[in-house]
């Protein structure tokens, strides 16, 4: 089978690997569509602490199954499968913390989304495969994952219905934030972002939409939410962005770093905020299975204003154009087409 191998930072070749095996337990997919991620692109340019070159990137998988030795999966289902499931055994599972399973690492699709298939491992088809419904393509299905880390961040934020959420960057990821916050029935809110055709599309589901290249954030955050916004997701790596949410944030309210900050990154915490004004600055980080659910749910529902959010449709031999491309923040989602 094809596959789009990453070297080393910058360069991806397309070879030729082995189909992997299917062992008792496993499913074979064959990848129909794999999103890129901020993910993909950040270890395209820069190399990824954890993702060692030589691996495969994608993670945002759906596809067919074309082999499976597990019994709740047949030849032919179309499913959504995420990229790998907590085990529910180690003790930050007990604890409830599944997006930190200490035993992520063990099992995952592989070799990796831009392939042409993914062994599915058991812990996975058991916790994070879905069969698709009729109605929800296989674009859409793979959006999935990413929004599962949108549930688990606007979960660790304390959204509820009765929120003002502000969120931070119109990346694929902030707009879903907002995409999913209308699914919620989130009571108002505004992104704020610098590029023409992502905030074109945050206008179709955001209450308010500031363009930060030319509007004073502040001003319009006291316009939109004069006691400030209950929750804030920073999600954009940008420390003074981060400095500015906490300081905007309503009394009582949740700033959540969910973009991935720098190594090395600190931030100055104006204390009396965190103390007289109970701001709390959490983090949030991937996905639990019961996030991965929800969000699959979500999608199978066809409840998301998703149009026009899938902007790019390649096959594996562009995978290199399309990272580019993301990394010059062109179009919204990019699917890669099996
Ligand atoms: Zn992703
Ligand atoms: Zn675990």
């Amino acid at each position: 089978m094809r596959v789009a191998r990453y070297l080393e930072p910058g360069r991806l070749a397309l070879e030729d690997a082995p189909v992997p095996d299917v062992r008792d337990g496993d499913v074979l997919v064959r990848v129909d569509a794999c999103g890129v991620c901020g993910t993909d692109v950040k270890t395209y340019l820069r190399g990824h602490a954890i993702i060692r070159p030589g691996s495969v990137l994608g993670h945002e998988v759906a596809g067919t199954v074309t082999a499976s030795r597990h019994p709740g999966f047949a030849e032919g289902d179309r499913v959504a499968v995420g990229p790998y499931a907590a085990c529910g055994d180690c003790d930050a599972c007990r604890r409830g913390h599944p997006s930190l399973c200490s035993r992520l690492g063990e099992a995952f699709a592989e070799p990796g989304g831009f392939a042409e298939f993914v062994r599915v491992p058991r812990r996975l088809a058991d916790r994070v495969m879905h069969v698709l419904p009729d109605g929800l393509s296989f674009d859409h299905a793979a959006l999935a994952e990413p929004l599962a880390c949108c549930v688990h961040g606007l979960r660790v934020a304390g959204v509820t219905a009765a929120s003002r959420l502000l969120v931070l960057g119109d990346g694929p990821m902030g707009l879903l934030q907002a995409v999913l916050a209308r699914a919620w029935g989130v009571a108002s809110v505004l992104v704020s972002g610098v590029t023409p055709q992502r905030l074109d599309f945050a206008r179709g589901v955001a209450d308010v939409v500031v363009d930060a290249r030319s509007e004073d954030l502040a001003a319009a955050v006291a316009a939109w939410a004069p006691t400030g916004p209950d929750a804030v997701l920073v999600s954009v790596a940008s420390v003074p962005l981060l400095e500015q949410a906490i300081a905007l944030a309503a009394k009582g309210g949740a700033v959540n770093v969910f973009a991935g900050m720098p190594k090395g990154e600190t931030l100055a915490l104006d204390l009396r905020r965190v103390h007289y004004d109970e701001v709390g600055v959490v983090g949030s980080f991937g996905y639990g299975p019961e996030d991965f659910r929800e969000a699959f749910e979500l999608l199978a529902a066809g409840a998301l204003p998703l149009d026009g959010f899938v902007t790019d449709r390649v096959p594996l031999e562009d995978v290199e154009a399309a990272l580019r491309r993301g990394a010059a923040h062109e179009g919204i989602k990019t699917v890669v087409v099996g």
